[in-house]
This record gives structure tokens, sequence and C-alpha cells, in this order.
């Protein structure tokens, strides 16, 4: 009888393996790095070619191999670093499956360099699809060298899912920073298409974050630390007032390992209650010592989940010192956001002297009657009244709402008040003093001009001929601000308004050249650039409609934009650019607009090309019409 299970050969077998480990460059990137790292080297330089898709060199001065071990390397299952079963409940490596070699050995073209110190000459070894093509003795440099080259050169289909250069070095970045920050004592560099992208010389941890993200992270994090038996906290938490929208500069390292965990993600997150505006997210980076054994080992090892013993605890012990350092180190989060109004001082009696307070005695108290109800008393505390909207907007500060407050007029300067659009959008607004409203019957002048309220800090109403027209605020002045900036963009004439003390900010070199391949088009906008370096930009002028306190939140908000998308195409990128200055500096909701900039909305709205959606597609307003209103009062 004829059998029919045959074995695969090898070389088919390590490509099926291979597709677990090697995903995309980054993959290599991420093994070739952490080998460097278990083999106790000082000093790991990465290069990349398109992103990786032509060629990945990572060179090191660790221990490196001999002629065996040169060869032994790229076979399945070939690993120094365990020995016995035993081994994997106390490891100290990243790598212990010896798989990652093999795997890329059987999709790229491989050339290992490497030479151990007490060698005199080191060896030559290329490998293409899992076999060896040559290897011989060499002079070279103590350490190791690996360059892989045309990644999937013999698996088309795989090699043709890889995204955009641009989408593939973020995953390659991505990598690098993490093994960076796990070993701020090694010396680390990135060079892609030979400009220098990192440059990171050994320091300690605060160092190296700074080193990675911008000089600006020294005055943003407060150190977290904390020893307890089940584990070891070290590392830094972001501010408050520094968070983003973004989920970027998020770090957990398990003794030293990258992880993912969203437990402890919530634990941290958790830690902030009360001090995050919403959907704002802390940065953090944080470094957990756990006892080997205490983690589950039985994981992938090019996955970054981990499942740990007794997580609770560690949930429990991570908010805690969260809290301690933030409540220890930063100073309590200014009170004026969101602040109840009613605590306000009315704005008539502002600058009037204080009253000295009376003291009135509630006359019905009866501590013995258990159905007592405060509000019932004759003489309860009447609230402060109106505080008259944006009249408390001098008092500043960081809170968005108020920021929103401070510059709203420049919002509007420098805009025709009469041309022809406005026109036509004061025809579709029902004028005000037209005889139908209700509010004329009261006829005072200061009356009749409200034909438009804000209701809820969120929804402009106001009335048209044909019904009853409800703007969301938000997505109206994203519309104005989106078309304003795109004009600008496309005139390149935009007006300026000159800062009276100059702005630096500082970004990673990586943020720093995707700001320069914007130049001109922020210059278009109206931002004036003193000096623009390799890591500090300073900022001298910027467009009228925005305010000086927010240039570094706007800037940011547009590189994490440009960072995960950045389109080549210029009419493209305009939009891009524009949609993200107007998504950051538009008002938000809860803002109180006064009775002018709600008409001016109104007006600017419907003097735009597409006022019927934001920039992102939503709409921006809604009408309910007569017939609709007249039939609910039919009954
Ligand atoms: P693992 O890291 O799981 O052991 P790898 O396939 O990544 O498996 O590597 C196989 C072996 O090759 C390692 O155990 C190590 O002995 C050796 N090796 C790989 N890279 C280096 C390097 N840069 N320097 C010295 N030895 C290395
Ligand atoms: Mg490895």
């Amino acid at each position: 009888m004829q059998s029919y299970i045959r074995l695969l050969p090898n070389h088919i077998a390590n490509q099926i393996a291979a597709g677990e480990v090697v995903q995309r460059p980054a993959s290599v990137v991420k093994e070739l790095m952490e080998n460097s790292v278990d083999a106790g080297a000082t000093s790991i330089q990465l290069v990349v070619k398109d992103a990786g898709k032509t060629l990945i060199q990572v060179t090191d001065d660790g221990k490196g191999m001999n002629e065996t071990d040169a060869r032994m390397c790229f076979e399945r299952h070939a690993t120094s670093k365990i020995s016995q079963a035993e081994d994997l409940f106390n490891l100290h490596t990243k790598g212990f499956r010896g798989e990652a070699l093999a795997s890329i050995a059987a999709i790229a073209h491989v050339d290992l360099k490497t030479k151990m110190a007490e060698a005199d000459l080191g060896t030559h070894l290329v490998i293409e699809g899992s076999e060896v093509q040559s290897q011989e003795e060499a002079v070279l440099p103590n350490g190791t060298s690996f360059i892989v080259r045309n990644l999937f050169f013999n698996i088309p289909a795989r090699r043709n899912f890889l995204k955009s250069d641009q989408v593939e070095m973020r995953h390659i970045i991505d990598e690098f920073q993490r093994v960076a920050l796990a070993h701020p004592d090694i010396r680390f560099s990135l060079t892609h298409n030979d400009t220098e992208v990192f440059q990171l010389p050994a320091s300690n941890f605060k160092q190296r974050i700074m080193n990675i993200f911008g000089g600006k992270n020294d005055e943003r994090l407060v150190p977290v630390s904390e020893q307890t038996e089940l584990m070891n906290i070290d590392g830094f938490v972001g501010k408050s007032e520094f968070a983003k929208k973004t989920r970027g500069e998020q770090f957990f390292f398990v003794n030293r390992r990258f992880i993912k965990n969203s437990y402890l993600h919530h634990a941290v997150q958790s830690a902030y209650e009360g001090l995050l505006k919403e959907g704002y997210q802390p940065a953090y980076f944080l470094f957990l010592e756990v006892p080997p054994s205490k983690i589950d080992i039985n994981i992938h090892p090019t996955k970054t989940e981990v499942k740990f013993e007794d997580e609770k605890a560690l949930y429990a012990i991570l908010r805690s010192s969260i809290k301690h350092s933030l409540g220890h180190f930063q100073v309590a989060p200014t009170l004026d956001f969101q602040r109840d109004p009613s605590l306000d001082v009315p704005y008539e009696k502002l600058g009037t002297p204080a009253e000295t307070p009376t003291i009135e005695v509630d006359t019905n108290y009866n501590p013995f009657k258990s159905t007592y109800n405060p509000f019932e008393s004759s003489t309860s505390l009447k609230s402060g009244g109106s505080s008259g909207g944006f009249s408390r907007s001098s008092t500043g500060g960081l809170s968005s709402v108020n920021r929103k407050i401070d510059h709203w007029e420049t919002v509007f300067d420098g805009l025709p008040e009469s041309t022809e659009e406005v026109i036509q959008a004061q025809q579709f607004i029902e004028a005000t003093s037209d005889s139908e409203t209700l509010f004329d019957a009261v006829g005072t002048e200061e009356q009749q001009r409200f034909s438009v309220f804000q209701f809820k800090k969120k929804y402009i109403v106001s009335t048209i001929k044909s019904g009853v027209i409800i703007i969301d605020q938000v997505r109206a002045h994203q519309r104005i601000l989106f078309e304003k900036y795109l004009k600008a963009l496309k005139n390149e004439q935009a007006p300026s308004q000159q800062l009276l003390f100059s702005i630096p900010l500082y970004y990673s070199t990586y943020e720093m050249q995707l700001l320069k391949r914007v130049e001109n088009e922020l210059k278009a906008m109206g931002f004036v650039f003193e000096s623009f370096t390799d890591e500090q930009v300073v900022v001298s002028g910027i467009p009228t409609e925005m305010t000086e306190s927010e240039i570094s939140m706007l800037l940011e908000d547009l590189l994490n934009e440009l960072e995960s998308d950045f389109p080549e195409e210029t009419s493209v990128l305009h939009e891009h650019i524009a949609k993200s200055f107007a998504a950051s500096s538009s008002v938000r909701t809860g803002t109180p607009l006064s009775v002018e900039q709600q008409e001016n909305f109104v007006h600017l709205l419907f003097a735009c090309a597409e006022p019927m959606v934001s920039p992102f597609g939503k709409p921006t307003y809604s009408i309910i019409d007569i017939q609709e209103i007249d039939k609910r009062f039919m009954k």
C-alpha cells in the first residue's frame, strides 16, 4: 500500500514558520536589535534603506560568534539562551526560541560578519533562502553585523502586501524606540536612506526619553518609583496638562521587554481620574520588574502581550504609586477647567469691593426632623446669577475652554464684512426685525438682536424662512477655519501676527524632519520661523487666527497626523494640514458664545463653499421646517 505523508523540505518548513516571526521589515529590526542586546553590546547601529524593504543592517560590539556558531545560529531551534526546560522560568534574555534567524534567512538574503574578542579572525557568511552560499575567514572588528536584503524575495505575495515606506518606517521607528527606551545604557543610532534619524548616547532613562521625544519632556515628566514584594516600578509619567489626544507615548516594559497590557494601561489611566480632559491620554514610560517566574512565559516571542500571575494586585500597586507621584510632583490642576459658573463672580460685581458676609440663620432647621429639606428653606442660598458668559475670559489659564475664549475675537479679524457671500447668507438667515418673531412684541432694540441663541453650549439655534436651524458650533467652526486655512495655503499670503517673544519648540529628529517637509506650507499660512535647526524650531510669527499659547499644541497635533499619514500630493497635503489645524484650533463643545459670536458663526458658515458638512464629512446643521413644527400642534 502506498503512503502519502511526507516531511516538508526544510526550506519550505522554514518559510512557513517565518511567516509567524517576520511580518514586516520592523519584525527583522526587532529580532536583530534584541539579539545584539542579548549579546551584551554597548553600541548598536541600525541602518535601513527604503523603510527596510531593500536593506536592514544591525551592527553591534557584542560578544560575537565563532565559526561554528555563525553557521548554527541559522538553524531552527538553535539558541545559546536556554539549555533545559527549567531555564524557561528564569529568563533574562529577549530571545530563547532560536527561531528568528532561521526564519529571516529563509525569506531574505542575509550577510553575517562576526568576530569574538578573543579570536584573531572573524567569519563572513552569506545565506540566501536558507541556503548557505559562502563562509570564509575575514579581518573584522569585534562584534556582529547582520545585513538583511530583499526581504520576502521568494514570497512575492508577502512583499506585495507591505505598506508604503511611510507606514513601514513608522513601524521600524516604533520597534527601535522600544528597544532603545528599554536600554538607555546602550548607545543606539538609526539611519534611514543615509539620513540620521536618531543618535542616542548611552545615558539614564530620563535623558533617553528626552533624546527620543524631544527636550521638552524635561518639565513634563514626573518620576514614579515603588518597591514592593510583587513588583518594582520605576520610570516616569507625564503631567496631566501635557496629555495628548493620541496614545503615542505610552510604554510599559516588563523586565526590560516592551509589552502591551490593556489592564495595566487602565490602571495608569485611572490614576489620572479627574485630571484629564476627555479623550486625552497621559504619557508614561514605566519599567516594571517582576520575578520571571510570575509571568506567563508561554507567550509567543514576537507578541507583546503578557500575562501576570497576580494582575489585580499589580493594578492596585501601579495605580496608587502613580497617584502618589502625581499628587506629590504635580501642582494641583487649574480649577477653572469646566468649573461651575455659579461659583464665578457675577460680571456686574467684578472689581467692586467685597461685602462683609452676613450670616443667615435658617429658622426652619430642626435637626431632629428626618425629612428636613434645605431647599424648602425660606432663606436658602442664592446662586451668583449670570456671570455674562464671556466676561470671565480674563482668567486665562491652561484650560482649553478659557484658551478658546481668549482668542475668540481674532477668529473673525480681517474678514470682509459684506462680501457677496455674506450678503447671501444674511438673506438666508431671517432678518431679526421680522415681524413674525415672538420677541417683537417686546420691541426694544436689545431684545430684537436675539435672533440666535446658544443651546447647551453646543448648538447655535436660529430661525430661517422655512423653520428653525440648529447649527453644531464645533463642526461649523471647523468648516469655517478649514476653508480659511485652505485659502491661505493656496494663496500663500496669509497675514501673520508678530510675537513679542519668540517661542522655541523642541521635537525629536524625526518630528523635525516631518516639520521641515511642511515648512513652506506653514509659512504660507502665516507662520514665521526665526530658526529651524535639527532639533529646535523657533517661532516668531503665527497665523492671525491662532494664539501663542496654543501653538505648540497645534503643531504637535499636526505632527501626529503627518506621522501616521504624509500625503505626497500637494493638494491632499494642504487639505490634511488645514483639517488638522481646523480640528485642533476650533471652539469646543461647552464653550459659551456671545450673541455677536453666534451671529458671526452663522454668517461665516454660510459664506463657506461647502457649509453643509464639516471637513470630516459630518453635518454642520439641521433644519426643522415649519410644516414639521405645525404638525405637532395639529392635535
Ligand atoms: P534566540 O535569540 O531566540 O536565541 P535567534 O535565532 O534570534 O534565537 O538567534 C540564535 C542564536 O544566535 C542566539 O541564541 C545567539 O547565540 C546567536 N546570535 C544571534 N545574534 C547574535 C549577535 N548579534 N551576537 C552574538 N550572537 C548572536
Ligand atoms: Mg533572538
